[in-house]
This record gives C-alpha cells, sequence and structure tokens, in this order.
C-alpha cells in the first residue's frame, strides 16, 4: 500500500511547468543539447517515480543521481537504455553492480581506476561507463590539474576492455552569483581540461542549472544537468532573477479540524503562543516529520487566497494556523502554490527558515502523496 494516502497532505506536480523549464533552459543551446534530469534525493523530493516519467515525457535524454543506489532505482523503474550517471564517489566494492546495470559512474582520480581495474578484468562483465571529474574550482571531487587529468584518460586508453570512457565533467561552485570573477576562472580551468583530451569523450559537460540559466554563452557543454532549473525554482534564491521558471511543486493539504480558541488561550508544545482575542484555530495534517520544519512557526499558508499564520510550535505530524474567520473542516490550504491571486514559492518558505530552497525541497517526507496533473 502507498503511504500517506489516507491523508489530504499532497504534492501536485505540474508537468506543463516541467516540460517549459527544460524548453527554455535548452533553448540558447544547439538543438542537439542533451539534458540529464537530475533526480538524486528521490529527484529534490517531488518524487523520482512521477519526475522521471515527467521527464521522459519531455524528452530528456538521460538521468543524474547522487548514489548508485539511486541509479538502480531508476533502472528499477523501467528506463533500460538511458543513460544514468551518479555525480558522486562510489567505493569500487559495488561497481560489478553499475556495470552489469549499464550505470556511468564518475571517477575523481587515478587510484580509483588502478582499484577498479583488476576488479572489471572479466570476460563476464561488461566495460564499466565512466565520467572523468575535473576540479576546477567547486573544491569537491575530480583532477585539479591537466597533468592529473591526462594520466586518467590515458589509463582509461590502456584499459578500454574494462573501461568505457563515457564522460568527462566539471560543476561550478558560482554560477548563482552575481559576481563572475571566480567564475570566469572556472571556465578558464575547464577550457585548459578540455584541451588535454583528444579525442573528447561523448559527453563532455558542465552546466548545472544556474551555469545554464546565467551562462549559456560562456560554457562549452553537450549536456545540462538540470535540477532546480527543471523543478523550476530559483537555483540563487534571490540573489538573481530567474522570471522564466515555472514551479513545478505544489503542496496543499487540508483543516481537519477547526475550534474557537478563547482569549488567553495557549497553543502547541511550549505554549509559545496565546490567543489575543476570541481566534478561529484549524490544525492541519503536516509537520516535521513530513519536512515542514519546526522553525515555520510564524510564517503563514494560504486559505482561499488569505493568508493564515502558523501559530506555535510545529509538531510532528500536525500545526495549527489562525483562521480570518470560520473555515469548514476540508477547506484547502496553500503551503507552497497558488490559492486564489496569491502565490506562495519555495523560495519564500526557505527564506523564512533561513535556508535554500534545496534544502527545503529535499526534506518532503515519502509519507506525502505524490499527484502528476
Ligand atoms: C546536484 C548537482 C547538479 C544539479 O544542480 P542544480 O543546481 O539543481 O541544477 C548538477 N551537477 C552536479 C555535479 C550536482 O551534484
Amino acid at each position: 500500500m502507498a503511504i500517506g494516502i489516507h491523508r489530504p497532505t499532497k504534492i501536485t506536480l505540474d508537468t506543463e511547468a516541467l516540460v517549459h523549464n527544460i524548453n527554455v533552459a535548452k533553448a540558447p543551446f544547439p538543438a542537439d543539447i542533451n539534458v540529464f534530469a537530475v533526480v538524486k534525493a528521490n529527484a529534490y523530493g517531488h518524487g523520482v517515480r512521477e519526475i522521471t516519467q515527467m521527464a521522459k515525457q519531455a524528452g530528456v535524454a538521460g538521468f543524474a543521481v547522487a548514489i548508485l543506489d539511486e541509479a538502480l532505482e531508476v533502472r528499477e523503474l523501467g528506463y533500460e537504455k538511458e543513460p544514468i550517471l551518479v555525480l558522486g564517489i562510489t567505493s569500487v566494492e559495488y561497481i560489478v553492480d553499475a556495470a552489469i546495470n549499464g550505470i556511468s559512474l564518475t571517477v575523481g582520480d587515478l587510484d580509483w581506476l588502478k582499484a577498479a581495474q583488476p576488479i572489471l578484468d572479466s570476460e563476464e562483465i561488461p566495460p564499466l561507463k565512466v565520467h572523468l571529474a575535473v576540479d576546477t574550482g567547486m573544491g569537491r571531487i575530480g583532477a585539479q590539474t591537466p597533468a592529473e587529468l591526462s594520466e586518467m584518460v590515458k589509463f582509461l586508453r590502456n584499459h578500454a576492455h574494462e573501461f568505457n570512457f563515457e564522460g568527462m565533467f566539471t560543476h561550478f561552485a558560482t554560477a548563482d552569483s552575481p559576481a563572475e570573477d571566480y567564475f570566469d576562472a572556472q571556465v578558464a580551468n575547464w577550457n585548459a581540461a578540455i584541451n588535454v583530451v583528444n579525442p573528447l569523450p561523448k559527453y563532455v559537460h558542465a552546466a548545472n542549472s544556474a551555469a545554464t540559466i546565467w551562462h549559456p554563452q560562456a560554457i562549452k557543454t553537450n549536456v545540462l544537468r538540470l535540477g532546480a532549473g527543471m523543478y523550476g525554482f530559483n537555483p540563487s534564491g534571490t540573489d538573481l532573477a530567474a522570471p522564466m521558471l515555472q514551479p513545478v511543486l505544489s503542496l496543499t493539504t487540508e483543516v481537519v479540524f477547526v475550534k474557537q480558541l478563547a482569549k488567553g488561550k495557549s497553543v502547541s508544545y511550549g505554549a509559545t503562543y496565546q490567543a489575543t482575542e476570541n481566534e478561529w484555530v484549524a490544525t492541519l495534517p503536516i509537520g516535521y516529520a513530513d519536512g515542514f520544519l519546526r522553525r515555520m512557526q510564524g510564517y503563514h499558508v494560504l486559505v482561499e487566497g488569505q493568508p493564515a499564520e502558523i501559530i506555535g510550535r510545529v509538531t510532528m505530524d500536525q500545526m495549527m494556523i489562525r483562521l480570518p474567520k470560520k473555515y469548514p473542516v476540508g477547506t484547502e490550504v496553500t503551503i507552497v502554490g497558488q490559492s486564489g491571486e496569491q502565490q506562495l514559492s519555495l523560495v519564500e518558505l526557505a527564506t523564512y527558515a533561513n535556508t535554500i530552497p534545496y534544502e527545503i525541497v529535499t526534506n518532503l517526507s515519502t509519507r506525502i502523496k505524490r499527484e502528476v496533473k
């Protein structure tokens, strides 16, 4: 049985918005540009089953995930031929699973290749697809110099039976920032890396959402690795504008309990909220176990286009709001999305929580049901 189907709290996913976002991201690039939908962390909390299907409809070439388990999950969802790239480092312990399932792994150094090579040296195991990571300034994984990269490429060419050198890529640290010097230095390092590899592998890629949206002319890439931009939230938060993006996710619930709270009475743990007059208060079936953070007390949701404050502490599974007037049980409440003339965005929610939208969505738990529209 699917979890959450007996509760009105739900995520609604907008296929048209996702298709639109992919198309606007691709627009500045040549028509044959590849898109890898980044679906790590349960598709940024949106739901990997639903998002892979929607992204496929939008014509993406492949998928990117963070860990091998996520890659195998995507294969199991029925994507048998599509490239699936694991962006993090996978222990050589697990590479046979990757090779057999045609999963592409990221490689950060020569030692890894040397450790993997004897394991893969077998007639039964197909060549492992690998993408070499180039650290042009992210400081996370990958070759730090063209010389290091060349060594890895040489090793791959000498062991073509064990490895399929399918790609190389880098990742930008500041593509979402108005200051461009650091970005420009990374671009220069990336161009230097490309120069030492001849011939180039099939996939040569450098574009996360921010680079795609704000620097399409500057980067040499034949794959767009789209996360945030595909989901339609601004990768920079509020630093740079991205008006072309349409949010894919809405988060709604319904009032499950209503009461009048007499002046002076309190709400929730710690009794941190006290009614200053007689107030209508509704209880909503969502809490921090769903990924709606405890620190959201004082934020607001929308009821028929009207703001309603979250009062008292958010509890694990429920929270309370102050209604502008009495509403019946079953009234829809919007936490992210459109309600009447009003809209609440992920960026607003994240800003209130003092974090970034990425952290908000990846916390949305599997307990919330997902619906595709
Ligand atoms: C997560 C990730 C992405 C996607 O980033 P967005 O900002 O969501 O587009 C792209 N590349 C790498 C290496 C990543 O880890």
